[in-house]
Order: C-alpha cells, then structure tokens, then sequence
C-alpha cells in the first residue's frame, strides 16, 4: 500500500466535484478522504502505486463536464490505515464551497426533466443540480453556500432538501436547487401591449413574441431584449428602440440542428456551441439563413447561442422560432439587471417583461468567442467563465487589482499564483458604467477574498479607469503602457513566458509614453518593461474622435500624407456624397495640424482603406468598415502593395504610402475591390513578417506574440501566422480576449514585475 496527497487546482468547488471523486475512488477500491480547501480540492488517497496512478489518470481525464481542472499536483504520503473514502468537511467553514464557480448552462438531465410531463420539475424555470445552473450571478458573499447566495429566501421543501443532502443525488450540495414547490417562479408585466395575453407568463411572454413585440426577459447575469429574429418590423422596431443603429446582434436557437441552418457550423463551433459555458459563437451566416437581414446588416458573420438557462428552453419550446436576444440597455449603458431598474430603464423599449423573483446579485452579460483560424477566441469573457481562475506560471508577489482599459472595460485580481478576472463591464462612457465597474469591483474582492495592494491602470490619463485608480488609497499605483500590457496579455494566455517576447500590438489607439496615440507596435517585452523597436508612419485625425466614426476624414489625410497635400479626391466615388465645405475643413485641420492628432493605429489603417474603396464614409460602431473591408477580400489573391521601412529610425518605421498610392492606381483601373481588399491584406502581413524577420535578425529566436483588437482579423492572423511559425513560436490569443477586454491581467503582472524590479 501507497499514500498520495493529490492537490487540484481550477473551477472544482460547487460543481459536484467532491461526490464525483467519491465515486470513483469507491469504483477503484480506494481508502482516503476528499475535501475543499482554500485552493481547490484535496484528495488523501491509499491504495497500491499501480490503483493510484490510474485514479490519478481519470481525476485528469474524466472529470465532470462542468468542472475544469487547471493544474493537479500529487505528492507521496505516509500509508494510514484507514476504511472506506469519505468526504470530509473543511475545519474553517464546514462543508462548504471555497471558490465560487462560472455559471452553468443547462445539463441535459434537467433539461430532460423539464420537458417530462412526469417528472415533479416539468416546466419548471429554476431547475438545476450540481452540473448546472447560477453560481457566479447569484453569490453574495464567501464561502459558497446557499445563504451567501439571492436563493436564501427560499426554503427548500422536504423532497429538495433530501436530494441536497444525498450524496448518491445529482442535487447533493446544489446551492441553487429548487423545484416548483419551494423555488423562484415567473411573473409578466406589460408596459405597452394593447390587449396583452392572460394566461401563464411564459404562454404571455411567447405570444407577444410571435405577434412581432419585444420582450424583455430575464435572465442570469441581467436581461435580454428578445425578439422574432425572422420578423423584420420586430427587429427594425428593436433597432430604433435601442438607439443600436447597425450593431449586429446575437441569436438564440433552440439546438445545434438550428444553427446549423442558420449557419455553417465547423467542428470547434459546435463544440463551443453545446460547451457548459454557453458562450455567444460567431459563425458565418448561411445565404439562405431564415433570420432578417436587420439582425446583422452587411456582416457575413451571425452570433448565434444556444439555450443555457431551463426559461430560455422553455421559451423557444413554446415561440418555436428564432430569437434575437440582446443584452437589455440603452447604448452604452450596462446591462438591467433588477426587476425595477427593466421596468423603469426598459419603459419606452420592451412592451412586456418576463421576469422572476430570483435576484442577480452579479450582471454579468454573455461571452463572445470566434474560431480564428482554427484556435477559439474569447472576443468577450464573461459570463460562464468568470470567475474561472488563471494559474500563473509566476506568483504575484502581493495582491494586485488592475483597472483595465477605457472601452470593453474589464478588470482584473490577482493574488498568489491565480488571477481572475471580472466581468465584462462595456464601455466607461456613462455613469451607470462607472458604478457598475465600482461595484463589481468590490463585488469580486469580496468573493474572491482578495485585498489589493497594488493597482495598475493604463497611462492614459482620461480613462475612467485610471481616474479611479488614482483615487485608491493606500496602494502602490503603477501606469502600463497599452500595447506592452495587451503582448504580456498574449503571453500569459500561453501561461507565461519568463525570456523577451516580441510583441505585435496592433489595435486602433492606445496612450504610449510619448503622450502620443500608438497602435502598430513591435515590441520586445521583458515582464517589467519593454523596448519598442518598431511602428508604422503615423496618420492625421481629423477631428479627434470623430474621425473614428467618419472615417472618410481618416482616408482623406491618409491620401494628403500619400499624395504630399494633394489628394486625387475628385476621382474617388467616397468624396461624392461628402459636402465640399467638410472636406475643405478637413483638409484646413491637417494643414493647420489643428485637432488633427496624429494616430500610429493599425486599426486607423483599415478604417482609411475600407472606407476608401468600399465608398463608405462612416462607421456606425467601432469596427464596422474594418471589418467590412476584411470580408471584402477576395481568396486566391498572392501578390501586395510596395511598402518602405526606414531603418535608420528608432523605432524603424514603417511607411505605407506607396501602397496607398498603389490601391488608388488600382481603384482607377478598376480592379475589383475584392482584389485591392486581399492586396492591402496581403501587404499587412507582408510588412509584419518583413520587420519581425529584421528585427529579430541577429538575436536567438524568441516567441512572437500577436495581440490588439485587430488580430480579431482571421486573415491577418492566419497569413501572419503561416509565414512566422516555421521560425519561431507564434502566440495568439485563446481564453483572454485580444482586444482591450484582455489587458487587465497584463497590467497586474507588468505592475508586479515592475515593483518586484524595483525591490
Ligand atoms: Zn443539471
Ligand atoms: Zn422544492
Ligand atoms: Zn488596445
């Protein structure tokens, strides 16, 4: 006989971990115990080395599907002469949860049981047990237990309260179970229906729907908007009630088969799809796709989510149709989550809300993910995966909180060797977003028992992130600069990296530490500091702001820098619709360099060209004519734009005017768009492998990571990607997102390694 300690790290509390090691050690005939402890779980286990290594085998292998195991340790232990396997409670809070998992969607038992006339939890809306259902949303307060949950006020009746307390049970332990007899239940409320429906509020709320209405329907992390998505006038009035001009929005159907319909499903996107996480997928939408062109006007690319809580099951069961199921705020302010915030803030949106008693005590909106060039990518991470923890290969050596980014804000904690992050919280533009970021804030110290001493933000001083942590107390403060944080973002996703990495951030701005806005940076990152060895000419814009919605002004100065002050604009279809006297004022701002800041952005690049040879003077959401002109590209097309880089710069630079001039000649001979779209491509990736190879010349080979809200481009990604990873290991993006929803935790472990230089 053999003893082994086995130590597990990741998302394995609440999620009937413990009963699942229970059994299986019962099956291999094993002696020992299992408990939670502040980290994980601990297992004490007896057997001989051969029982012990395969049980081993299957703790990494076969765990439960909503568990996630991210790192199991084992060490040999004296033998014990013990009977039997027991779980056994934890001295500090008793038999309790010490982390608190991700949200779950729905497992198939109980959705299975909800659609049983016989079972006692048949179209019930709160069903769940150990492997599915609320967690993160509902929790309180630590340890995770029922009490520190918004399910305290209901008592379970005598049948829930013996399934929780059975080991052998699917619900023993299961915080949330509830069934119709003690749990939450639905209500209806109209607002502006004339002669609503009067049966059950589910029976309301789908009548409603087929009728073209839009309802508001709650659900984990806060509401959504729900709509037909096959009904046009539905999703035209949705638009115009959300002040949401052409942003797609996302759908929810009711099973895989459905998406495929809709859409083409490749093999990881089915897997993402029916994944416990549930996150939004974006897929390629079908021509014949049987959903309104309004949904997503002009994106080949459809979000599409399948069903994760039982309401949403019951829901489309009873609708039968399509949904649009967008996240329930005005612009950019975040998403309702109380009954009286949807009544009042939803006042004048919805005509009727479907709502329950259960609170949320967390907004937490949907995650988005893409396959990019075969490798899943969080665009957004949120809800059933936060608050999932980042192992760090390194420690941080005290407890860091770090602010995050101006927009797609979210922030980040780390303590120990584990971050996590927050939710997503959107953009810092409205007070409502500042309290919501506040407060989750304080929200995830609590459950996540963490108090900073540390606080990194960003170097740009208007950012309400970095205002906020300039009025932190009590703390060492840290500035990072953008781009080194989003590359040590990109390395800490691959674990962690201790050697200079080469960074390739490009996004649309970022404050560098010159006080000017970067964007197209090459940078050799070291964990506390960077060098930065190249970036692109930077372009004028107009205007400021407002240049990254109008973004004829962008193309305009990019043709005055390529033409030397001379653009050819009486040729160009863009400049037709555009008022003479708005371009004369342009052209006055970049000659005058008055409110015509220079931006190095290589998203900025993409804006000009897109609106240039697509004719597409404004971008209604950020990204918008970037991602039109990504999708514009033809396949099959090898060659690119001429380029130069100037050496003797430092930083190199890299100058893209005659390829401007080129796509201009080519507008002229009228070469297909498609064509000059592939052509710019082609040039963008060509530009990053030439400066890579150069700068990395007469060095050892060091990683390559690419990172910035514009590796959200699959074709950049991909060519970038196949012409480096024959010479070097190419980092991309996975679980944090490559945009600035993924700068948080390159903050904190910059801000770490910074103190920790200093001594
Ligand atoms: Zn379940
Ligand atoms: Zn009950
Ligand atoms: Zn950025």
């Amino acid at each position: 006989m053999a003893g082994r300690r086995i130590e597990i790290r990741g998302t394995v509390q609440g999620v009937g971990f413990r009963p699942w090691v229970y059994r299986v050690a019962h099956r291999a005939g094993l002696v020992g115990r299992v408990r939670n402890d502040p980290r994980g779980v601990t297992i004490e286990a007896f057997a001989s080395e051969r029982v012990l290594d395969r049980f081993i085998e299957q703790l990494q292998d076969d765990a439960p599907p909503s568990a996630r195991v991210v790192d199991l340790r084992s060490y040999p232990i004296p033998d014990e002469d013990l009977e039997g396997f027991t779980i056994e409670s934890s001295d500090a809070v008793g038999d309790k949860a010490l982390s608190i998992p991700p949200d779950l969607a729905t497992c198939p038992d109980c959705e299975a049981e909800i659609l049983d006339p016989n079972d006692r939890r048949y179209g019930y809306a709160f069903t769940n047990c150990t492997t599915c259902g609320p967690r993160f949303t509902i929790a309180t307060g630590i340890p995770y237990d029922r009490a520190a949950t918004t399910m305290a006020p209901f008592d379970m009746c005598a049948a829930c309260r013996r399934e929780y307390a059975d080991m052998e049970d699917r619900r023993f332990h299961a915080q949330p179970n509830a069934c119709p007899e003690c749990g939450p239940t639905l209500s209806f409320v109209v607002l502006r229906a004339e002669d609503a429906p009067k049966t059950d509020p589910l029976a309301n709320a789908s009548e409603l729907l087929k009728r073209g209405a839009v309802v508001a329907v709650k659900g984990l992390g806060g509401f959504h908007l729900a709509c037909d998505a096959t009904n046009a006038g539905a999703v035209r009035m949705l638009r115009e009630r959300k002040r949401r001009d052409e942003k797609p929005f996302a759908v929810m159907v009711r099973d895989l088969g459905a998406a495929q319909a809709l859409a083409e499903i490749s093999v990881e996107e089915a897997q993402l799809l029916t994944a416990p996480e549930r996150p939004i997928v974006l897929v390629r939408k079908r021509s014949d796709a049987a959903v309104a062109p309004e949904v997503c006007p002009e994106t080949p690319l459809l979000g599409l989510f399948l069903p994760y809580t039982p309401l949403h099951h019951l829901l489309l069961g009873a609708v039968g149709i399509p949904l649009v199921m967008t996240s329930a705020n005005v612009s950019d302010e975040p998403i309702c989550k109380d009954n009286e915030e949807a009544r009042r803030r939803l006042d004048g949106i919805a005509d009727a809300l479907l709502l329950h008693d259960r609170e949320i005590a967390m907004r937490c909106d949907d995650s988005v993910v893409r396959v990019i060039a075969g490798t899943p990518t969080l665009m957004r991470r949120s809800r059933g995966f936060v608050p999932r923890p980042f192992m760090l290969e390194k420690p941080v050596s005290r407890p860091v909180l770090a602010c995050g980014a101006h927009l797609k804000n979210t922030f980040c904690l780390a303590a120990g060797d584990t971050a996590y992050f927050g939710p997503h919280i959107g953009d810092l533009e409205t007070l409502g977003a500042l309290e919501f970021f506040e407060d989750a804030i304080e929200r995830m110290q609590t459950i996540l028992s963490i108090r900073p001493e540390v606080i990194a933000h960003d170097l740009h001083p208007g950012y309400l992130s970095t205002r906020y942590a300039l009025t932190r107390k009590g703390v060492d403060r840290v500035g990072v600069q953008h781009h080194h944080a989003h590359v040590v973002s990109a390395i800490a996703d691959h674990g962690g990296y201790d050697g200079p990495v080469l960074g390739v951030a490009f996004d649309g701005t970022g404050f560098g530490e010159d006080g000017t806005s970067w964007g197209s940076e090459f940078l050799l990152c070291f964990p506390g500091r960077f060098e930065r060895l190249a970036t692109f000419r930077p372009v004028r814009l107009p205007g400021g702001d407002l240049a990254m919605r109008e973004v004829w002004r962008i193309a305009y100065a990019l043709l005055y820098d390529a033409f030397d002050g001379d653009p050819p604009v009486d040729t160009l279809p863009l400049f037709r619709n555009i008022p003479k006297e708005s371009i004369e004022v342009v052209a006055q701002m970049i000659e005058r360099k008055l409110n015509a800041p220079l931006g190095r952005g290589v998203g900025r690049y993409f804006d000009a060209f897109g609106a240039l040879v697509l004719s597409r003077a404004i971008s209604t959401y950020e990204g918008q004519v970037a991602i039109a002109w990504d999708f514009a590209s033809e396949d099959g097309v090898d060659d690119s734009y001429p380029f130069e880089i100037d050496p003797r710069r430092t930083p190199m630079e890299v100058d893209l005017r005659p390829a401007v001039r080129a796509a201009v000649a080519d507008m002229g001979s009228e070469v297909p768009r498609g064509r000059i779209s592939a052509r710019f491509h082609n040039t963008i990736v060509g530009v990053t492998v030439r400066v890579v190879e150069a700068l990395l010349a007469n060095r050892e080979p060091v990683p390559v990571a690419l990172t910035g809200g514009v590796f959200q481009n699959a074709r950049l990604c991909q060519g970038i990607e196949k012409k480096l990873s024959n010479k070097y290991k190419v980092l991309r993006h996975r679980e944090v997102p490559p945009g600035d929803g993924g700068i948080a935790l390159g903050q904190a472990l910059i801000a770490d390694a910074f103190l920790g230089d200093k001594g």
